[in-house]
């Protein structure tokens, strides 16, 4: 694949998507930046084209079909294709024991983790399959691995990520499709600094249980997920690769 090739990215406007965003362009990657702010994602777009590719922003909520359809859609009317995809727009919830959940914060979150995840999987790979493969990242999370107190119905929803990414390997691997997933530790974006100020208690030793000490960085994500999207092993398939410092490793 020596051409530039064409990679939808979730939730591009912050975060690990605009830092995969950054990662991919200086691959050559032309980018689609899909998210819900217009000002972050017009942000991203503007910043990967000074990188010397091409980018689109689509606005989108992920957890409307109609949306995700429309910003496929639109991709495949500028770029022809989808060639990637990182799929990872997501919302980390109130930061409340479970039962302290109302249920619109339950839908809330599992609409966009969850649906929104399943949605894109289902337009992107109708995409990839009429065109003979391609490869994709969904965003799990340490929460997809292990239980974490306070964000259960995120758990829930990053446990799904793990069974949707072994399933599709499972079912299209023969069609040229290559699907993992990632599984981060708390990695210092936005998300987390926002969840931070809201939830100090839940941040106090935040380090201590990591046995590297220190959190992540969306740079160290973003090469995770540029070796899985481009790297030259696609035999590495249907995976979760926890990227955690040592989190849930012991
Ligand atoms: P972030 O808040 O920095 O970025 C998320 C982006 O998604 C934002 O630009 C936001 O506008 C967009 N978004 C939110 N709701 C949307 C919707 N309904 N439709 C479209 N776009 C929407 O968050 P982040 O830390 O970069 O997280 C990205 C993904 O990584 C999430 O799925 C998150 O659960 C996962 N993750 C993050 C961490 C972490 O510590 N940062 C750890 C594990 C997993």
């Amino acid at each position: 694949m020596s051409e530039r090739r064409v990679a939808v990215i979730t939730g591009g406007g912050s975060g690990l998507g605009q830092a995969v965003a950054f990662r991919l362009a200086k691959e050559g990657v032309h980018i689609v930046v899909v998210d819900i702010s217009e000002e972050a994602g017009q942000k991203t777009v503007h910043l990967v084209e000074e990188l010397g590719t091409r980018a689109i922003f689509v606005k989108a909520d992920v957890s409307k079909a109609e949306e995700v359809k429309a910003y496929v859609d639109k991709t495949v009317e500028e770029f022809g294709t989808i060639d990637m995809f990182y799929n990872n727009a997501g919302i980390s919830g109130p930061g409340v024991k479970f039962v302290d959940n109302t249920i619109e914060q339950i839908d809330m979150v599992l609409g966009i983790n969850l649906n929104g995840a399943l949605y894109g999987l289902k337009y992107v790979l109708e995409v990839m399959l009429a065109n003979g493969g391609g490869r994709i990242v969904n965003t799990s999370s340490t929460a997809g691995i292990v239980g974490q107190a306070t964000v259960g119905t995120y758990s829930a929803a990053k446990h799904a990520m793990v069974g949707i990414t072994k399933t599709l390997a499972a079912e299209y691997a023969a069609q040229g499709i290559v699907v993992n997933a990632i599984a981060p530790g708390t990695t210092e974006t936005p998300m987390v600094r926002e969840y931070k100020e809201k939830n100090p208690d839940a941040f106090v030793n935040a380090t201590e249980p990591i046995p590297q000490k220190r959190l992540g960085q969306p740079e160290e994500v973003a090469e995770l997920v540029t070796f899985l999207l481009t790297g030259n092993a696609p035999y590495i398939n249907g995976v979760v690769v926890p990227i955690d410092g040592g989190f849930t490793a012991i």
